[in-house]
């Protein structure tokens, strides 16, 4: 079956490869290993699928893209931009028929398991044994977020068979496992700045603080999340020997000293520190963490205050790839031209969305990116 071009995966960024490559008249497919195409999308933003933020980078282009080219209305809310009908069927939907309309194929059931160059071309075999050809490829597999969705990583494999370098993925946008017993302040949410701090191995210089958020946080019986958790957890690439912590401050909108001085005089006032600025639950928590407590030098309410400002949890790592909604790492940047996305290594060769070494947090940027490097990959074959 010989092809101008195939896309592997019809994710947002092989989906808007295909329609922009097939409404120029060339005869493209897209291969699919799942039953149905796009079936991630179905699950994206909570079943509303947040495509683009009024902030993110391409925006001015995505959006008049998913306007002009699917038949997709924004909506805004606080700048996360999602369909009109806030649901994510429609997206996924709308890109399908974006790409069948173009005349472009989707075959589903078709699992890619290898990519070979020839002189004239790309040979994609599947599992089933149906062997493709095409003068031009598009690696659209996504990376390893979501692998319930079809998402095995196959993609670094194909990438690195036609000479790429693959930096290690890891779960980026996930909550983080907690190495103590949080059983009894699961299912609180609380308004914190988070701060992912690195210890480095034993004897080595002292620790750093990677990155900062503020938002909602939540606790779950072993995990923390909340979007600002998330956002952070690209920054835990362990290096050998090193260890992470999650800091919450729980009044960040007060400094240390501040706080030092307004909850002794809540307790003079009214008789109560902690009480009614915190939930329950997390209220009781603080106080079991009597150590700590101790350990500031400080009593009562003012050592409470210490600890309000540095609540530490040790962190093993993140709740991982199923949960995760999308991968930090992946094909280095640099290894594909920055407009067509076409490979530096393998002419012919596209490379698109997740798969490519870029992750936004959340709010719309990483489907954002899909459709940016998919329209620009489509565009420029
Ligand atoms: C639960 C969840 C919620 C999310 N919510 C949002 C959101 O609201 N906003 C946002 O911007 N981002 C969101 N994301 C991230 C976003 O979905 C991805 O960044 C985006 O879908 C990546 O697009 P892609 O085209 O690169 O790859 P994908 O969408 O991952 O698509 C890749 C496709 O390739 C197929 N495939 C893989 N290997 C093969 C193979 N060997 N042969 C054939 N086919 C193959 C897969 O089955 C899949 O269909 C969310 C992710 C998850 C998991």
């Amino acid at each position: 079956m010989m092809y101008d071009v195939l896309v592997i995966g019809s994710g947002p960024s092989g989906l808007a490869a295909a329609a922009c490559a097939a409404e120029r008249g060339l005869k493209t497919a897209v291969l699919e290993r799942n039953d149905i195409p796009a079936r991630k999308v179905y699950a994206t933003g909570n079943g509303r699928c947040n495509f683009s933020n009024a902030a993110a980078r391409w925006s001015w282009e995505t959006v008049p893209w998913m306007q002009g080219h699917a038949g997709i209305e924004p909506a805004e809310e606080e700048g996360r931009i999602y369909p009109r009908s806030f649901e994510a069927a429609s997206v996924a939907e709308a890109l399908v028929r974006a790409a069948k309309r173009a005349g472009a194929e989707i075959v589903c059931g078709a699992c890619a398991i290898s990519v070979q160059k020839k002189e004239q071309g790309f040979v994609v075999e599947c599992q089933d044994g149906r062997v493709f050809e095409s003068a031009k490829l598009v690696l659209s597999t996504g990376g390893k977020a979501g692998i319930q969705y079809g998402c095995y990583g196959d993609g670094y494999k194909f990438a690195q068979s036609l000479g790429h370098s693959v930096i290690k993925p890891i779960p980026a946008l996930d909550g983080m496992v907690c190495a103590e017993d949080i059983k009894e302040l699961h299912g609180v949410r609380v308004r914190a700045k988070a701060t992912v701090i690195k210890r480095p191995a034993e004897g080595a210089a002292a620790e750093t603080a990677l990155a900062s958020s503020t938002g909602e946080v939540q606790f779950t019986k072993d995990s923390i999340s909340g979007i600002c958790v998330m956002d952070l957890a690209r920054q835990l690439r362990k290096e050998e020997g090193s260890s992470f912590v999650l800091s919450l401050d729980l009044f960040p909108e007060k400094t240390a000293e501040e706080l030092k001085a307004f909850l002794p005089a809540r307790r003079d006032t009214f008789g109560c520190g902690l009480d009614w600025l915190l939930p329950a639950k997390l209220k009781d928590y603080l106080h079991s963490r009597k150590a700590e407590l101790a350990a500031t030098g400080l009593r009562g309410p003012a050592a409470m205050a210490v600890l309000c400002k540095d609540l530490r949890f040790e962190i093993t790592g993140t709740r991982g790839w199923k949960s995760a909604q999308t991968t930090c790492g992946g094909v280095p940047l640099a290894e594909v031209d920055k407009n067509s996305f076409e490979s530096v290594k393998t002419p012919g060769l596209f490379i698109t969305g997740e798969l490519l070494d870029y992750d936004g947090p959340c709010g719309g940027y990483n489907i954002d990116w899909a459709l940016h490097t998919g329209i620009g990959a489509g565009n420029s074959i």
